[in-house]
C-alpha cells in the first residue's frame, strides 16, 4: 500500500478524477466553448493593455474594475452583489463550504455533474431528484425531497446542461418559495436562453444566480460570478481566499469583456447556429433531438456509440453520455461556427449513409 492510499480519506479514494478527455488535432465540440477566437486587431489592443500590468503586486483583491465591468456586459444592477471566482466551479465549491458539516445537497438528474462532487469533498450529503422523461423538474417528487431532507442548498441549473433546456419558470418559483434552502439557479447559458431570474433575485431572500463567461468566448479566462443580494454576498465573500481573481485574469477580462458589441454578435451567431444545426439534425433519419436553450445540442441516436467512435476517428470530439443510465445512446454536441457544423453533420450523415 502507498502511503498515500494508507492517508487519504476513503471516500476521496473512491471518486474518479474529473475526466478531460484527449483532444489534440480534434475539431472540439465537447465542451461548449465558443467556437470565435478574438480578433487580431483586438489581441494587438490587448497586449498593449498587458504591458501596464504589475505583477509585482498581489491582485486588487475584490477586483471591483472587473465587477463594474460584468455589471454592465450582463446588466447587474447595482443593488446586488457580486462575488467573483475561478470559474463558476469555484463558487459552486465556495458555497458548499458555508453549509453545515450534516447539511444536505439538493439537485437534479441528470444535471451538472460538479454540483455532487463539490458536495462529496465537503463530505456533504447529496440528494438528486431524478427529471421527468421530457427532462422536466417533477414538482411533487422534489417538494417531497425538500420536506425529508430540509436541504440547505438546490442548485438549478438554468437551462440545464446536459439536457439543454430551461425548466418550467413557475415550478422554480414554487420551489424557491417552499424551501429555506439557498436556492442557486446556475444560469451558465444565460445568453443563449430566452429567460433569466436576474429580476428576481431582489424579489427572493433566498435565491442567488451563478454566471460564468465561459460559455461566451472566455472559458480559458476561469471567471464565473455569483450574484445574490448585498448582504448574502458579503458573508458569503468571507469564504473567498483573498486573492483567488489573478491579476493576468483580472487585468484581461476587465479589458476583453468590454467588447459588448462583439461579444453580443457572437452570442447572436451561435443562436443561429443553434437552429440551423438543430434542423438539420432532425432531419436525419432516426435521430431524437431536443430543443435547446444553450449553445449545444442534445440528441439521441441509433447506434450511439459508434456514431461518436465515428465522429472521433473522423477528427471531431463531442459527448458521449452512454456512462449514464438515463442517457445511454444520448450524445451532446457544442455549437460551432457555421463551416465546424456543417462538417458534423456531413460526417453524421456519412455514418448512417
Ligand atoms: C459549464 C458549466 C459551469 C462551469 O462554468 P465555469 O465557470 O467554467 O467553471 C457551471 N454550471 C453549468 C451548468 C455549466 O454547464
Amino acid at each position: 500500500m502507498s502511503f498515500i492510499d494508507s492517508w487519504l480519506r476513503a471516500d476521496i479514494k473512491e471518486i474518479d478524477a474529473y475526466h478531460v478527455p484527449q483532444s489534440d488535432n480534434l475539431l472540439k465540440l465537447d465542451a461548449m466553448e465558443s467556437p470565435f477566437p478574438l480578433s487580431d486587431k483586438l489581441i494587438s489592443r490587448y497586449l498593449e493593455h498587458l504591458a501596464t500590468v504589475q505583477f509585482n503586486r498581489y491582485p486588487e483583491s475584490r477586483a471591483i474594475n472587473l465587477q463594474q465591468t460584468l455589471r454592465e456586459l450582463m446588466g447587474i444592477p447595482a443593488e446586488l452583489g457580486i462575488l467573483l471566482g475561478n470559474g463558476s466551479d469555484e463558487l459552486i465549491q465556495l458555497l458548499t463550504l458555508a453549509c453545515g458539516a450534516d447539511a444536505t445537497i439538493l439537485s437534479f438528474e441528470p444535471s451538472f455533474v460538479m454540483y455532487e462532487r463539490v458536495a462529496k469533498f465537503t463530505r456533504l450529503n447529496y440528494q438528486a431528484v431524478a427529471l421527468t422523461d421530457d427532462f422536466e423538474i417533477d414538482l411533487a417528487k422534489t417538494l417531497i425531497m425538500i420536506d425529508k431532507h430540509q436541504p440547505k442548498l438546490i442548485f438549478i441549473a438554468y437551462p440545464n446542461n446536459p439536457t439543454g433546456n430551461a425548466f418550467n419558470r413557475l415550478t422554480i418559483e414554487k420551489i424557491i418559495a417552499a424551501t429555506n434552502a439557498l436556492v442557486v439557479l446556475d444560469e451558465a447559458y444565460y445568453a443563449y436562453a430566452d429567460d433569466s431570474f436576474l429580476a428576481d433575485v431582489t424579489q427572493y431572500t433566498n435565491l442567488v444566480l451563478l454566471r460564468t463567461v465561459s460559455k461566451i468566448g472566455f472559458a480559458g479566462l476561469r471567471l464565473g460570478l455569483l450574484i445574490g443580494s448585498q448582504d448574502t454576498i458579503a458573508e458569503l465573500n468571507k469564504l473567498r481566499l483573498p486573492y483567488n481573481m489573478n491579476t493576468l485574469t483580472q487585468c484581461s477580462a476587465d479589458f476583453l469583456l468590454r467588447e459588448k458589441s462583439q461579444i453580443n454578435k457572437n452570442i447572436k451567431r451561435i443562436i443561429h447556429e443553434r437552429g440551423v444545426l438543430s434542423a438539420k439534425l432532425q432531419a436525419i433519419y432516426g435521430l431524437k433531438v431536443y430543443p435547446s436553450q444553450a449553445n449545444f445540442i442534445l440528441f439521441k441516436a441509433p447506434d450511439a456509440e459508434r456514431l461518436f467512435a465515428y465522429l472521433q476517428a473522423c477528427g471531431i470530439l463531442i459527448k458521449n453520455f452512454n456512462n449514464i443510465p438515463k442517457l445511454t445512446h444520448y450524445l451532446r454536441v457544442t455549437i460551432g461556427d457555421s463551416e465546424q457544423n456543417q462538417q458534423f453533420i456531413q460526417t453524421v450523415k456519412n455514418f448512417y449513409d
